[in-house]
């Protein structure tokens, strides 16, 4: 049996007619461009004012930024255990991550780490909702309004997502999607957006993904190409429909390899009150090397997520950070495996995983 990391080809076939149709659609009318409509049914189903639509998930979290007037001399804080893109968004605005470590159990941003990194020059906070379980919102917005911060979600793994019953990406001044095509909602190709309530901010996050412009050839500064074509705003909207199935079959996925693991390895948790959507299944394990090359002997995809925490990363060392200072997400690195996670798995598929796992895990 094969059981692939993601399977996009088996998610295509479930929806087949209804893509084929939608992609056929953009090539009749030829609206190639962008996808405002798309941009609407995301709207409406976050229930936020404006979407904008990107190039993708990294230029969704520069582009923020810097619209936010974050840049040079500015610190904004992110956790250490995340990747690689939420820091980029924050140094290629002129800013400088400031990087806290991990909550030990759910992996996300850990809210009693953040205040003794604020300093007079700290601008804002970005709290990622890591593997797809959202981050703790309450002490977080709490802590961004004790202190003035701005607060922008990192949702590229957490669409579907709640927190309290509300939807990730509704929490901070700015919410910022991937559409990666592995993601729990995923284009064709590479897709994009930013997600607020503030029509200004949009605004200028739209004006900046085109060239500077909003009235045609009128440039008011320099802006850059990044807009969320046509094509994928069609493949998304198809996708959106299935979306909430889609989160439930993740989670069902993950209770299943919970109950079969739990003796064996680190299983994840759910924090109360929150829906976790699985973006990653993330277990923790003493002998990764060897479950690794088992599982991969099987036929079973498997993946680290992240194998080195972002501060001891080379594109980093010149922020001067050592391991030391982030015990959680450096003492995890070594050990963290992510397994099959889709919502095409069937039950058979996960019994299998589970039973290769325990055959090696320690
Ligand atoms: C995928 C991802 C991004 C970047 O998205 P791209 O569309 O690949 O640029 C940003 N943050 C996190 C946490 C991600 O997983």
């Amino acid at each position: 049996m094969k059981v692939n990391f993601v399977d996009l080809r088996a998610q295509y076939l479930s929806i087949k007619p209804e893509m084929d149709a939608a992609i056929a659609g953009i090539l009749e009318s030829c609206a190639f461009v962008n996808s405002r409509s798309f941009e609407k049914d995301f709207a409406t189903y976050l229930d936020l004012k404006n979407v904008v639509g990107v190039g993708n998930g990294t230029d969704a979290l520069c582009m923020a930024v810097h619209c936010l007037g974050i840049g040079p001399g500015d610190e904004v804080i992110c956790p250490a255990n995340t990747f690689i893109a939420t820091a980029e968004g924050i140094g290629w605005a002129g800013a400088t991550p400031v990087f806290v470590d991990c909550d030990p159990v759910t992996y996300n941003l850990d809210p009693t780490k953040i205040e003794a990194a604020i300093t007079p020059r700290t601008r804002a906070i970005v709290a990622v909702h890591l593997y797809g379980q959202p981050a703790d919102m309450d002490p977080i917005v709490k802590i961004a309004k004790d202190h003035g911060l701005l607060l922008i979600e990192d949702c590229a793994q957490s669409h579907a997502a709640t927190y309290k019953g509300k939807k990730a990406g509704t929490f901070g001044d700015v919410a910022c999607f991937s559409f990666y095509p592995g993601k729990n909602l995923g284009a064709y190709g590479d897709g994009g957006a930013v997600a607020t309530n503030n029509d200004e901010l949009a605004a200028a996050v739209r004006k900046l993904g085109d060239h500077g412009s909003s009235v045609k050839y009128r440039h008011d500064f320099e802006g850059i190409n990044s807009r969320l074509d046509g094509m994928q705003g069609a493949v998304l909207s198809v996708k959106l429909k299935h979306l909430e199935k889609w989160s439930d079959r993740r989670i069902a996925v993950a209770a299943r390899y919970n109950a079969g693991l739990k003796d064996v390895c680190v299983v994840p948790q759910t924090a109360a009150g929150v829906r976790h959507v699985f973006h990653l299944y993330v277990i923790q394990v003493n002998n990764r090397d060897d479950v690794m090359k088992h599982l991969g002997e099987q036929g079973i995809g498997c993946g680290i997520h992240y194998p080195v925490a972002l501060p001891v990363t080379p594109a980093y060392a010149h922020l001067g950070y050592g391991a030391e200072q982030f015990p959680v997400s450096c003492g995890i690195a070594d050990k963290l495996v992510s397994l099959p996670m889709h919502a095409d798995l069937t039950d058979e598929q996960v019994d299998f995983v589970i039973q290769e796992v325990k055959k090696v895990a320690k």
